[in-house]
C-alpha cells in the first residue's frame, strides 16, 4: 500500500509570520491524521520559521526549488545541503513554472533530482503537458520524455522512494481540473514508463500525485483512482481550512 501524500506549494505567497500562522492552524486541524503524509512548501525566506513551527508535528517541510551543485559561485541560488541543514525533508523539482519562466529542462531536473537524493531530501518531480500538447494528442509523448529525461541514471531503489507530480499545465491555477479518469490514465502511463525503465516493484512503490486546481470538492474523486497517490496543491494550500479538507479527503 502506498501512503497518500498531499503537498502544498505556496509559490511566492506568505511571509514567514503569515506562514507560521497558517501551519499552526493547519496542525490544529490535521494533527490526528497519521495515514496521509502532509508537506508544506513555503518560499525560501519562510523556511526556517516554518521548520520551527512544524517541529514535533506530522507536517513535513519542502522547498520549491534548489540548485544541483553543493556550493559555488551561483549568485541567488540555494544548495541542497542548505535546505537539509534548516530542516527541509522534501523539495519540489521541475515545477512547470520553473520550466516555463526559468528555462529548466529535463537535464537540469535530472541534475537536481540526483543532488536532492544525495543530500537526503525527498524530491517531488513535476511533469505535465501544455494545452497545445494535449489538443495535439501529444500528452503521453511529452510526459514520457519528461519522465525518461528526469529519471535518467537513477537506480530502481531510488525511484521507488520518489514522488512524481503529474500536473497538466492547463489545469494549474486555472480552475480547470483534468477529469479523474484522464488524470489517472496519465498517472498509470507514468507508472508503466517507470516499470519499463526500471522494474515493476519500483514502479509499484513510486507515489504519483495529481496537481492542477485540486479543491475540497474534487479531491475525493481524484484520490479514489488507483494510480493517483496524492495531490500537489497550489491555491487551495494557502488556507488551513481548505488544505486540511484535502488532507482529510477520505
Ligand atoms: C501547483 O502549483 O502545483 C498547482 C497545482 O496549483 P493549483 O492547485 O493552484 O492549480
Amino acid at each position: 500500500m502506498r501512503k497518500p501524500i498531499i503537498a502544498g506549494n505556496w509559490k511566492m505567497y506568505k511571509t514567514a509570520g503569515e506562514g507560521v500562522i497558517l501551519v499552526q492552524e493547519l496542525n490544529a486541524l490535521t494533527n490526528a491524521v497519521n495515514d496521509v503524509e502532509i508537506v508544506v512548501c513555503p518560499p525560501f525566506t519562510a523556511l526556517p520559521a516554518i521548520a520551527a513551527a512544524v517541529a514535533g508535528t506530522n507536517i513535513g517541510l519542502g522547498a520549491q526549488n534548489m540548485h544541483w551543485e553543493e556550493k559555488g559561485a551561483f549568485t541567488g541560488e540555494i544548495a541542497p545541503g542548505m535546505l537539509k541543514d534548516i530542516g527541509c525533508t522534501h523539495v519540489i523539482i521541475g515545477h512547470s513554472e520553473r520550466r516555463q519562466y526559468f528555462a529548466e529542462t529535463d537535464q537540469t531536473v535530472n541534475n537536481k533530482l540526483k543532488a536532492a537524493l544525495k543530500a537526503g531530501l525527498k524530491p517531488i518531480m513535476c511533469v505535465g503537458e501544455t494545452l497545445i500538447d494535449r489538443e495535439a494528442n501529444a500528452t503521453k509523448r511529452v510526459v514520457g520524455a519528461q519522465v525518461k529525461g528526469g529519471l535518467d541514471g537513477l537506480s530502481g531503489q531510488q525511484v521507488a522512494g520518489l514522488v512524481i507530480a503529474y500536473e497538466p499545465i492547463w489545469a494549474i491555477g486555472t480552475g480547470r481540473t483534468a477529469s479523474a479518469e484522464d488524470a489517472n490514465e496519465v498517472c498509470a502511463f507514468i507508472r508503466r514508463t517507470v516499470a519499463e525503465m526500471f522494474d515493476q516493484p519500483s514502479a509499484e512503490s513510486l507515489r504519483i500525485q495529481y496537481g492542477g486546481s485540486v479543491k475540497p470538492d474534487n479531491v475525493a474523486e481524484l484520490m479514489a483512482k488507483p494510480d493517483i497517490d496524492g495531490a500537489l496543491v497550489g491555491g487551495a494550500s494557502l488556507e488551513a481550512e481548505s488544505f486540511s479538507k484535502l488532507v482529510k479527503f477520505k
